[in-house]
């Protein structure tokens, strides 16, 4: 479970997080959207304790989550918008392994991982093919596949979908659901929920750091066009 208690943010003074208190249950699958700027980037950080409150707190499964970032870090995987920028090995194999191999697993298991990761993302057999080489909807299932290793019960991702063609899209979002149906909880940082929502569980909406839309998708959906975010007409 992720949950924040009056989650204040500040960037040079200035709230991007504006006192946000959010739960998030284990397997739930969670968009969370709003305009550029509402602060959905700096709260998605957060559960990752890539950033450290202000004011208030954040607690994964009951823990403070910036105290124990390594516990948090296995609760919690984070998918970056570029996967390029977090992958740190050359070869799609070693980038996958990264994680487990930190966490002082012994081969047998970090390749069981690294084998059935990639096998959750489509990928299987493709261990030795270079990063640089895969397609960009490939790199983003890479990216799905490094987080997965680590085995968590959330996965954050910001902004997936940026660069992808519409079939890479749909091939990403095919492959969240299938580990949302076997359990995994899913945050969906997006702006562009078009054909997310009828996918999710729940729509929490951001607006100048705060909280202003948090309901079911069909509730969200008109809602979520008055703070600006695009919504599909179907
Ligand atoms: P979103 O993901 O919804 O676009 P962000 O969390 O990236 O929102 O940004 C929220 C606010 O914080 C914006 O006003 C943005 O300009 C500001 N901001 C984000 N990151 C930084 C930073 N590293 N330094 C200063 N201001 C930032």
């Amino acid at each position: 479970m992720i949950e924040t208690r009056n989650l204040v943010h500040r960037y040079d003074g200035e709230a991007a997080v504006d006192g946000i208190s959010l739960t998030i249950a284990d397997g739930e699958w969670v968009v969370l959207s709003g305009a550029n700027g509402s602060g959905k980037t700096t709260l998605g950080r957060h559960f990752n304790a890539l950033l450290e409150p202000d004011e208030g707190e954040v607690l994964v499964d009951g823990e403070p989550a910036a105290a124990n970032p390594v516990a948090t870090r296995t609760a919690v995987g984070m998918v970056f918008q570029t996967p390029r920028d977090q992958f740190v090995a050359a070869t799609v194999g070693a980038d996958v392994a990264f994680g487990p191999e930190n966490l002082g697993l012994d081969r047998d298991e970090i390749d069981r991982r690294v084998t059935e990761s990639l096998a959750a993302v489509n990928m299987a057999g493709r261990e030795d093919d270079r990063l640089d080489s895969l397609s960009g909807g490939e790199q983003a299932r890479v990216a799905i596949a490094g987080a997965l290793a680590m085995e968590p019960t959330h996965l954050v991702l910001d902004e997936p979908f940026a660069g992808l063609d519409w079939p890479a899209r749909q091939s990403v979002l095919d492959h969240l659901a299938d580990l949302h149906a076997d359990g995994t909880g899913i945050v969906l940082v997006t702006h562009d929920v078009r054909d997310v929502l009828s996918r999710a569980d729940r729509v929490v909406g951001l607006r100048d750091g705060s909280v202003v839309v948090d309901a079911d998708p069909e509730s969200a959906r008109e809602r979520l066009a008055d703070i600006d975010v695009r919504v599909p007409e179907c």
